[in-house]
């Protein structure tokens, strides 16, 4: 009984090591003035397992994951070699779930122009900058600058040039997702559409923001959806509203949730299963750094959701009726970007009827979207 186990656990092991993939080889070279290529020599590598994705920035870099794969280069862990030209540096590590990841960094400037993915190499092609190198002395001032910053854990690149903070709004529901009804009959996905709408408005009136809309219309957008909306525009806070609902009549007024504790791990398992590189550097990194660096930018997000949380109940007391407790924690999924400082804003009860009736009123709305807009003037100006 007990030799049949062995077997089977034995095979199985054999089965897996036979036929993961594996990268044997990695060159690169610049092969003209403004082209350079990089070549990974694989075996057993299926087209599926390889996502490549591109960085752009002040530090671009190209992504190779290759899942089911394994790496003599990475035998002590991690892999690193550095260059002379457009491509600065090849950096690799081993990732959760057998995956493997290489970073190619380049000259700011430079972008992936090809990819080509075949059973025995993987070739990267890229055009290379076109303006003027940087001198050695500038760069080699640069590159320290990097690794002094490399142990403060900031998860996204973010240009260092001042730029207008960037607010993504999400009107909840949409399409086929009414949300919550009122009595009179009135839609929450139709007043967290007009209040969204009416708050990018006076955002914009201040010049003092760039706005993203994570639905501008009666559609439905998917909840991961809506979070990749805020990642892909390198988010500076993401508002979520909606309109609340109970069985009795009586609850009204406005509240504003932020990530709880407990729907922590949840986020760090979107991490990895969506692909969210987080600025680290992968040659000192080992699973454990890894996660590390999720927690503290997750306390460092979620200090900061708390921060706004709490402007913003204090901006909405003067507008509006607020319901008792009114910070409250959930692990609602549009909070569970782990960089992007976010909050869910309930509007008021459209299961009340005092609160359907404001909640369908232009006025009370703009109101409201003018403490919303005084909390973020606030939360941006310290
Ligand atoms: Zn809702």
């Amino acid at each position: 009984m007990r030799l049949g186990v062995y077997i089977i656990l034995l095979s199985f092991v054999w089965t897996m090591t036979a036929f993961a993939g594996e990268v044997m080889d990695i060159k690169a070279e610049q092969t003209a003035s403004e082209e350079a290529k990089v070549n990974f020599s694989v075996r057993d590598i299926s087209k599926a397992d390889v996502k490549i994705f591109e960085i752009s920035g002040d530090k671009p870099r190209i992504v190779v994951d290759i899942a089911d794969a394994n790496s003599n280069l990475l035998r002590s862990g991690s892999y690193k070699q550095s260059y002379e030209e457009s491509v600065v540096s090849i950096r690799g590590a081993i990732r959760p779930n057998k995956t493997i990841r290489f970073v190619v960094d380049l000259l700011p400037g430079s972008k992936l122009q090809s990819k080509q993915i075949r059973h025995d190499q993987i070739q990267l092609v890229i055009e290379t900058i076109e303006t003027k190198p940087k001198s050695r002395l500038e760069f080699a001032s640069t590159e320290k600058i990097v690794k002094t910053s490399s142990k403060v854990p900031i998860p996204r690149i973010k240009p260092k040039v001042e730029h207008k903070p960037v607010i993504v709004i999400d009107a909840g529901h949409g399409g086929h997702d009414p949300g919550a009804l009122g009595t009179k009959g009135l839609r929450e996905k139709r007043v967290t559409l007009k209040a969204a709408l009416e708050l990018k408005r006076q955002l914009l009136l201040t010049g003092r923001y760039k706005v993203v809309l994570t639905r501008s219309s009666d559609r439905y957008v998917e909840h991961d959806d809506r979070l990749r909306v805020a990642r892909a525009n390198n988010a500076d806070l993401f508002i979520s509203i909606h309109a609340d609902a109970t069985e009795g009549k009586t609850a009204r007024g406005a509240s504003v949730y932020t990530l709880a504790d407990r729907a922590k791990n949840r986020s760090k398992r979107i991490v990895n299963s969506q692909n969210w590189i987080m600025d680290v550097n992968l040659s000192e990194q080992t699973d454990k750094v890894g996660d590390i660096l999720v927690d503290l930018a997750q306390r460092n997000t979620a200090t900061q959701s708390t921060k706004f949380a709490d402007i913003l109940i204090s901006k909405l007391g003067t507008s509006t009726h607020l319901l008792r407790n009114t910070h409250r924690r959930a692990g609602y999924y549009v909070l569970l970007a782990p960089d992007v400082p976010a909050v869910l804003l309930e509007l008021g009860f459209i299961s009340n009827p005092t609160d359907e009736r404001l909640l369908n009123s232009d006025t009370h709305r703009r109101n409201l979207m003018t403490s919303v807009t005084s909390a973020i003037n606030t939360y941006f100006s310290r």
